[in-house]
């Protein structure tokens, strides 16, 4: 996957394409595989790296979401249970079954989730990733041996999905673009084409040269996640807000919080939440948070309240209590929940919605990552009826994703590189280098930042540590060592001088102090003046 190669196809005045999709999260790319797999043709604008935005801050969980079986959303519910099926299905070297408990500490819980589960576990039907049964308290120990054991009276465990959600975006991003779409990160929209009150193209910006240029399309798709309205402003003058932003967090803990296999979920804290322990790639993940935020932000902040929110939770659930000096990371992503008059984002849809405006502008926003490939399928659908392009019939439901393989890869660091992971592997052989780490806090080599420059469009420090690998979440303070050795690398590979290595590390550095939790910068007050409201 070139960058040079994808700007050659979209710069010269050609025909049409099919299809300009602006914004390179799950939303967007989805529809660029969707789209370029029935045999469209497909150009997809990303303004920053692909997942910059909320699809490479998720609680990486493939899920049908218990919380909304609790809601009575069981229709989004069933959707979603079928999504995860066919992605483990289609992307077996990036989601993974995942055993779940959920402890119990008093009588009436045991069966009250036991049955939940078991109504999950029925919704999931064939596609269901294994039964939920009781435990004992001393079964539930033995699972959890970390888990606060005061009024413990059992747990119940079930099963759901978990996957790494950047690097799921970058394989969408090469499977679209086997399928033939042209596909660019580092391209932004700055405006709409218009024809006789029809919107038939998009103007873009090069960010890496600042040229402009402008590309042609009978379908204009707006996949911009928390950033809709701004680019339907492109369109009409003031449109009624679609979007309403949630913003949700992350701490990332050490393994020794949580030892096994087996993740913590608890159902409802004090203020009704659901709050995640997940083991991913040698650490835990732990949140999230629902709160209501005025503004979009491609790099939000968390705010006191999150960070004591996760924090009181953490110490709440397990025995040992992390210390704020544990934190390895804290990362904040913004949810585009669907705009339902206000209110508690917490109670908003988690649907999507497809907004159609007089001059044709395909807007599409809410769902989640585990539903990526319906809503793709549905915007596809809706486009092509409206921008009279030959309906054609999804391919997607089995489509496999770049790297898909059920063969096990033995090196851990190159399992989420699937199917391509022994090129890799001879890459890295190929100079001694390049088997060092990047860092020793890292489970990363030197080679995969080559192999992301040269395959994976990585373009930047902040593409290769914060989404190709997953340095940034898992380890912020290594991170920032591993910049240098990053910034070399690239720079080989990209024909760029010191002065670029200087500010990549620069820029990299101020960003990842926002993921050390002890730093100032990781607030949300120490960032406001810096992100620019976007809608
Ligand atoms: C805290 C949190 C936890 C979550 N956990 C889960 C989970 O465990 N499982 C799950 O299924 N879902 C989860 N979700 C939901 C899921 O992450 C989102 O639904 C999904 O990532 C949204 O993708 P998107 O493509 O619509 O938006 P985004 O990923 O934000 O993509 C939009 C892109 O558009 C780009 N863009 C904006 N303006 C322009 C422009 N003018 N030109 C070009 N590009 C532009 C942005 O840079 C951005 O990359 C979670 C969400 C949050 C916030």
């Amino acid at each position: 996957m070139l960058r040079s190669t994808s700007l050659d196809r979209v710069r010269p005045a050609s025909e049409p394409f099919d299809f300009a999709i602006i914004g390179g999260g799950a939303t967007g790319l989805g529809i660029a595989v969707d789209a370029a797999s029935r045999g469209h043709r497909v150009a997809l604008f990303e303004q920053a790296d692909f997942a910059k935005g909320t699809s490479s801050r998720s609680t990486k969980l493939v899920h049908g979401g218990v919380r909304y079986l609790r809601q009575g959303n069981v229709s989004l519910v069933l959707e979603a249970l079928r999504e995860r099926g066919r992605l483990a299905r289609n992307a077996p070297h990036l989601v993974r079954n995942q055993e779940f408990v959920i402890p119990t500490y008093a009588w009436w819980e045991g069966p009250f989730y036991g049955i939940g589960m078991k109504v999950y576990d029925g919704l999931a039907g064939k596609l269901g990733f294994g039964p939920s049964r009781h435990l004992s308290r001393e079964e539930t120990i033995a699972l959890l041996p970390n888990i606060e054991r005061e009024h413990l009276t059992g747990g119940v465990i079930y099963h759901d999905g978990q996957f790494d959600d950047a690097r799921l975006a970058v394989n969408l991003a090469q499977t679209a673009e086997a399928h033939g779409a042209a596909v660019l990160n580092y391209c932004r929209c700055s405006g709409l084409v218009k024809e006789r009150g029809a919107v038939t193209g998009v103007e873009i910006r090069d960010e890496e040269t600042g040229g402009e240029f402008t590309v042609r399309a009978r379908a204009v798709i707006n996949a911009t996640g928390v950033f809709v309205d701004a680019v339907r402003r492109m369109d009409e003058a003031a449109p009624a807000k679609m979007v309403a932003v949630s913003q949700g967090i992350h701490l990332v803990l050490p393994r020794s919080f949580l030892p096994g296999e087996t993740a913590l979920m608890v159902p409802k804290t004090a203020d009704g939440r659901v709050l995640f322990a997940v083991p991913w790639h040698g650490c835990v993940v732990v949140g999230t948070t629902d709160t209501a935020r005025s503004v979009a932000e491609l790099e939000p902040r968390a705010l006191d309240e999150e960070r004591d929110f996760v924090m009181e939770h953490a110490r709440r659930y397990l025995a040992r209590d992390p210390a704020d000096a544990d934190v390895l990371s804290i990362f904040a992503g913004q949810r585009p929940l669907v705009r339902a008059g206000g209110g508690n984002t917490a109670a908003l849809s988690r649907d999507h919605t497809i907004v159609i405006s007089d001059s044709g502008l395909l807007t599409i926003t809410g769902g989640k990552w585990t539903t990526y490939r319906r809503m793709a399928e549905d915007a596809v659908d809706r486009a092509e009826t409206v921008a009279g392009i030959a309906s054609r019939p999804c391919a997607t439901a089995d489509l496999p994703i770049h790297g898909a393989t059920h063969t096990g890869i033995s090196e851990a660091n190159l399992q989420p590189y699937g199917a391509v992971a022994p090129a890799l592997a001879d890459l890295i052989q190929s100079d001694p280098q390049w088997a060092e780490r990047l860092h020793p806090a890292l489970p990363y080599q030197r080679g995969e930042a080559v192999w992301q420059a040269r395959h994976e469009m990585a373009r930047t420090v902040e593409d290769v540590l914060a989404r190709r690998t997953r340095a940034l979440l898992l380890d912020a303070r290594a991170s920032i060592k591993a910049a240098p050795v990053v910034a070399r690398l690239l720079a080989a590979e990209l024909g760029r001088d010191a002065a670029w290595e200087q500010a990549q590390v620069a820029s990299f550095t101020a960003l990842a102090r926002g993921y050390v939790f002890t730093d100032p910068a990781s607030r949300a007050d120490a960032v406001l003046s810096k992100n620019t409201p976007t809608s």
